[in-house]
C-alpha cells in the first residue's frame, strides 16, 4: 500500500463525482512517479443517498459539523466511522484532500479531525483552487486547528515534492503553510500559467466506479479553458481577470480525454464561458472537428441567432446560467452586468436552437423583499417554457465580497463577534455563512425570512421543472434505467444534461 492518500472530497458539485483539481493533482503525482491511492468519497456518498437512506446535507449540517469539530457529535463520529472503514481510508501516513469549493470544507474538517483522533502521527494536507484562493488570507485560520497540518498555497504543479511525504520534509516545500508555536507561517503563493496547467486524469478504478456510477455508464471529464471571472458580482469572491489557454492546446487536451476515456463528452469547469464570446465561438468550431458534446457555466450575453446555431451544430448542449433574480432592482444591487430582456432572449434562443438551459437562481438577497421575489416569479413564469431546469440557493455571505465589506449599504449587521471563540477559526476558514441579520431583525428572524423565500421559490418552480425535464425524456428509455438503477434515475442530473 502506498504512503498517500488523495481523498476526492464530497459534495464536489450536485451534479458532479469528482473535481477538476483532483484531475490535475493525479497527473501531476502520476509526473513526480510518487505512489498513491486515489479514493473517491462522492461515490459512497451517491450510494448512502438513495441507498440506506441518508440524508447527507442534514449529516454534514453546519450545526452537526460544529459540534463534532468544537466538542462531540457521536451521532456525526459513527457516521465517520462508516465513511473510514468502507472506503479504506485507514492506514495512509499522509492525506490529501483538494477542496474545490466552501461546499465541502467542514465536511473535510470533520474527517480530517476523525482520521487525526485515531492515529495523531498522520499528516493532514489540504488544497486546491478553493483554499489557494488569491487574497484569501482568512483560509489560514484552519492552520490553528489541531487536526490540519499544512494548507498548501496555490497551483501543485509549479513545486518539487519530495518522495518522502512527512511534516519535516513538507515544511520545507514551497507553499506549503503549516502553524508553528502559535504561529501561522504563511508561504508565497506558487503559481503556473493557465497554459502551463496540466491535463486532468484519472485512474482507471477511478474511472470504472465513476462509469458504474452514471446513468447510462458514461465518464465525463472536467477541463477547465480559463481562470478567475472578469464579472464582479458583489456576493461573489471569484478572483477577479481572466486568462485562457490557447486554443491549440485546448484542443489537444480534449483530442487525449476523448481518446483516453472513450467518451464523447466533456464538462467545462469555467465560472463563465461566455466572458469571451469569441474565443468560445472559435474554440466551437475546434470542438464540433472533435465531435465532442460539451457544457458549461456562463453569464449572460448579446447574441445573435448564428452564434447560438453555431454552438449547438459544435456540440454545445447545455449551457447553466447565473440568472440569480428576475428583479431588475435587485440584479443591479448584485452588480450583474445584464438587463433581464437579454436574458429572456438568451434563454430563449438557447432553447429554440436545442441547448438546454439550467439556471441558477439566489433567493433571499439582503436587498430582496415580497415586490422583488415576484418580480422573479413573473420572469420565471413568463420563461418556464425555455427553461430546462433551475437550481435555487438561498443566500450566503462570504468573506472577500463587496456585501461583506460593505453590509450598511446592503441592510445588514454582521454578527462575527457574537461567534463563541471555540467555533472562530472553524468559521473563518471554512467560509460558509457568516452570521447576519437584517437591520431591525434578529439573525434567526433574517433566517427564517431567506428560508420562506426560498421555498416559495422552490415550491412554485422545482415540481414544474421536474415534471417538464422528465416529460422530455423518452418515457420507455427512462423506465429501462429506472429498473436498472433505480437509485439514479432521478437524480443524474449532469448525466442528463447531455441527452
Ligand atoms: S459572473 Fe459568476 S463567477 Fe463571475 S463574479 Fe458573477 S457570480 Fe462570480
Amino acid at each position: 500500500m502506498s504512503d498517500l492518500c488523495v481523498v476526492q472530497t464530497p459534495f464536489v458539485s450536485k451534479n458532479s463525482l469528482f473535481s477538476h483539481g483532483t484531475g490535475v493533482l493525479n497527473t501531476y503525482l502520476n509526473e513526480q512517479n510518487i505512489s498513491f491511492r486515489l479514493i473517491n468519497l462522492n461515490i459512497f456518498f451517491k450510494k448512502s443517498i438513495y441507498g440506506p437512506g441518508y440524508n447527507l446535507e442534514k449529516v454534514f449540517s453546519k450545526e452537526n459539523c460544529l459540534s463534532y469539530l468544537t466538542d462531540k457529535n457521536i451521532f456525526l463520529e459513527q457516521f465517520l466511522s462508516k465513511i473510514v472503514e468502507k472506503n479504506g481510508l485507514n492506514g495512509y501516513s499522509t492525506y490529501f484532500f483538494s477542496v474545490s469549493s466552501s461546499y465541502n470544507l467542514l465536511t473535510v474538517y470533520c474527517l480530517a479531525k476523525y482520521l487525526k483522533e485515531k492515529n495523531k502521527d498522520i499528516t493532514i494536507v489540504l488544497g486546491g483552487p478553493y483554499l489557494s484562493k488569491k487574497g484569501n488570507e482568512n483560509h489560514f485560520k484552519a492552520l490553528e486547528l489541531p487536526y490540519i497540518d499544512f494548507i498548501f498555497n496555490g497551483d501543485i504543479e509549479g513545486v518539487d515534492l519530495p518522495k518522502d511525504l512527512s511534516s519535516d520534509n513538507l515544511k520545507e516545500v514551497e507553499g506549503f503553510c503549516y502553524s508553528y508555536e502559535d504561529e501561522i507561517i504563511i508561504k508565497n503563493r506558487v503559481e503556473v500559467s493557465i497554459e502551463e496547467e496540466s491535463v486532468p486524469t484519472y485512474p482507471k478504478y477511478f474511472v470504472d466506479e465513476a462509469r458504474k456510477s452514471s446513468l447510462k455508464n458514461d465518464f465525463i471529464p472536467i477541463y477547465r479553458l480559463s481562470k478567475d471571472c472578469p464579472n464582479n458580482c458583489v456576493f461573489c469572491n471569484f478572483e477577479l481577470g481572466c486568462s485562457y489557454k490557447s486554443l491549440e492546446k485546448v484542443y489537444e487536451d480534449i483530442k487525449f480525454l476523448k481518446e483516453e476515456y472513450s467518451t464523447d463528452k466533456i464538462y467545462f469547469a469555467d465560472a463563465n464561458l461566455m466572458s469571451n464570446p469569441d474565443y468560445l465561438f472559435e474554440l466551437s468550431q475546434k470542438l464540433g472537428e472533435l465531435n465532442i458534446y460539451w457544457g458549461g457555466m456562463t453569464g449572460f450575453i448579446d447574441v445573435d441567432e448564428n452564434y447560438v446555431s453555431t454552438l449547438k451544430q459544435n456540440g454545445c448542449k447545455f449551457l447553466a446560467t447565473g440568472l440569480e433574480s428576475g428583479s431588475t432592482k435587485i440584479l443591479r444591487d448584485m452588480r450583474k452586468p445584464v438587463k433581464k430582456e437579454t436574458m429572456s432572449d438568451f434563454i430563449s434562443k438557447l432553447t429554440e436552437n436545442g441547448i438546454k438551459s439550467y439556471n441558477h437562481l439566489i433567493a433571499g438577497f439582503p436587498t430582496e423583499d415580497y415586490t422583488s421575489l415576484n418580480e422573479t416569479k413573473k420572469f420565471l413564469r413568463d420563461n418556464f417554457k425555455h427553461i430546462f431546469d433551475i437550481s435555487i440557493n438561498i443566500f450566503s455571505l462570504f468573506k472577500d465580497t463587496e456585501v461583506y465589506r460593505n453590509p450598511e449599504k446592503f441592510g445588514i449587521v454582521i454578527e462575527e463577534e457574537n461567534v463563541e471563540k471555540s467555533k472562530e477559526a472553524i468559521l473563518k476558514s471554512a467560509n460558509v455563512s457568516i452570521p447576519y441579520r437584517l437591520k431591525g431583525k434578529t439573525v434567526k428572524e433574517t433566517n427564517i425570512i431567506k428560508k420562506k423565500m426560498y421555498n416559495s421559490l422552490f415550491y412554485r418552480f422545482k415540481p414544474i421543472a421536474m415534471i417538464n425535464k422528465s416529460n422530455s425524456f423518452n418515457l420507455k428509455e427512462s423506465f429501462e434505467y429506472f429498473l436498472k438503477k433505480p437509485r439514479l434515475r432521478f437524480k443524474n442530473e449532469l448525466t442528463e444534461l447531455y441527452y
